[in-house]
């Protein structure tokens, strides 16, 4: 999945542009500056791919990478941005509402989580859409490089706690690191496992 090309495909900003859902999909959703962007770039292998989606103008945007012609990866805005104005977060979020209801090929979403921070009260937001939508969702632990691993387990321990409250959390945590490469094989191989 992850050995050929590697494309974007389009920014979509209402239901309406999405493409056709004619193959399995899956999403990345996280907080602003969580480490997103970097993340599918190590995952892709591509060092600038997602970085399109972080320029000023795509970040409201839901947008879809083509995995070998197989799959689609989507990267949904990051949210949570401290002085975002109150109706873009209301239309991005009617948006992703839409979505993540009405996609019958998204096979899962994966929510990321800053290993420094932990489950804040807007992931929860989040997963409680995830939850009413019957989207599976997996967390995915960023920066661990960051961490101690005694600092980590005590993370994990929270996340794991908040998660049992949520009846779409798929339990299996993935704990991954862009800049040293840990958890990302392993990323990998759970979105193939996906299609
Ligand atoms: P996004 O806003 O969620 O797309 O976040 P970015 O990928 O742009 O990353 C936000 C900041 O965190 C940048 O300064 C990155 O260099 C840093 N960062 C991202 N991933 C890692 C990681 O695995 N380890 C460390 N130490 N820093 C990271």
């Amino acid at each position: 999945l992850f050995a050929g090309p590697v494309d974007f495909v389009k920014g979509v900003v209402a239901m309406s542009g999405l493409p056709p859902a004619d193959r399995a999909e899956v999403c990345f959703a996280g907080r602003s500056n969580v480490g997103k962007s970097s993340l599918i770039n190590a995952l892709t292998g591509r060092k600038s791919l997602a970085r399109a989606s972080n320029t000023p103008g795509r970040t409201q945007e839901i947008n879809f990478f083509d995995l070998g012609g197989q799959s689609y990866l989507v990267d949904l805005p990051g949210y949570g941005y401290a002085n975002a104005p109150l109706d873009k977060v209301q239309k991005w979020q009617a948006l992703l509402k839409q979505y993540l209801s009405g996609r019958a090929t998204l096979r899962r979403a994966f929510v990321l989580i800053d290993s420094r921070h932990g489950i804040k009260a807007v992931d929860e937001e989040i997963m409680a859409l995830l939850d009413s939508a019957a989207v599976t969702f997996q967390c995915v632990l960023t920066k661990a490089d960051k961490l101690k691993s005694k600092e980590l387990d005590k993370v994990l321990a929270q996340v794991r706690e908040k998660l049992s409250k949520h009846p779409a959390a798929f339990p299996e945590l993935i704990v991954t690191s862009s800049e040293k490469g840990d958890g990302i094989a392993t990323l990998r191989a759970v979105i193939a496992g996906l299609e």
